[in-house]
């Protein structure tokens, strides 16, 4: 068990310090704190959380999304992932036509192993989001946005879960690069066997 002050003063700690010390007699419960720096719409939050869900539910795990800011500092987890939205989460505009590029999110390494922190920005997924909606799509722009922030956020955990920076092919949500498409589409994109297997509890 950690406390949210022990693993924020940590930083160096390894997922796999975390990982041997998890109780697995049930199903292991991830936590996942959220931290939003910007504005951030009440319907992508929703729909973030229940693409989440729906996604983790196959790796064996009960899964508890919560704003950083709703835990005490004295609470325990059995396993927990802090997650900095940045940027505005919500669409605002649908800035259809810029043309900045990097990275939707990012994990950190130390020693080769990957921290239980991931970085997402808000930013560039709304703007892939927004070349992908059409029609009226765009009268529901705030939940596609929350459903690719799930697709995005599952790939992260992944890499964490997994301790792994390997990708997978197309049609896992841990293939390398997810395109705008695959991100708002209906099809539902989860882990396959080889993902679900290096994140066994
Ligand atoms: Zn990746």
């Amino acid at each position: 068990m950690r406390s949210l002050s022990t693993v924020l003063a940590l930083g160096l700690c390894s997922y796999a310090a975390l990982w041997a010390e998890t109780n697995v007699s049930i199903a292991p419960q991830l936590t996942v704190l959220l931290s939003i720096e910007g504005k951030s719409s009440p319907s992508t939050l929703a729909e973030l959380k229940s693409e989440l869900g729906d996604i983790m539910k196959d790796t064996g795990r009960t899964l508890d999304v919560r704003l950083r800011q709703d835990a005490a500092p004295t609470e325990s987890f059995q396993d927990v992932v802090l997650v900095s939205l940045k940027g505005t989460c919500k669409m605002e505009k649908l800035q259809v036509f810029s043309d900045e590029r990097g990275p939707l999110a990012w994990t950190h390494s130390t020693d080769g192993a990957v921290l239980p922190f991931a970085e997402v920005s808000c930013d560039r997924i709304a703007r892939s989001v927004a070349s992908e909606l059409w029609g009226g799509q765009r009268n529901q722009a705030d939940k596609y946005l929350g459903r690719a922030l799930g697709r995005v956020l599952a790939h992260e955990l992944y890499h964490i879960l997994g301790q792994t920076h390997e990708h997978n092919l197309d049609g896992s949500v841990a293939k390398e690069a997810l395109s705008a498409k695959q991100l708002i589409s209906d099809k539902r994109i989860g882990f396959d066997v080889r993902d679900l297997n290096r994140m066994i509890p």
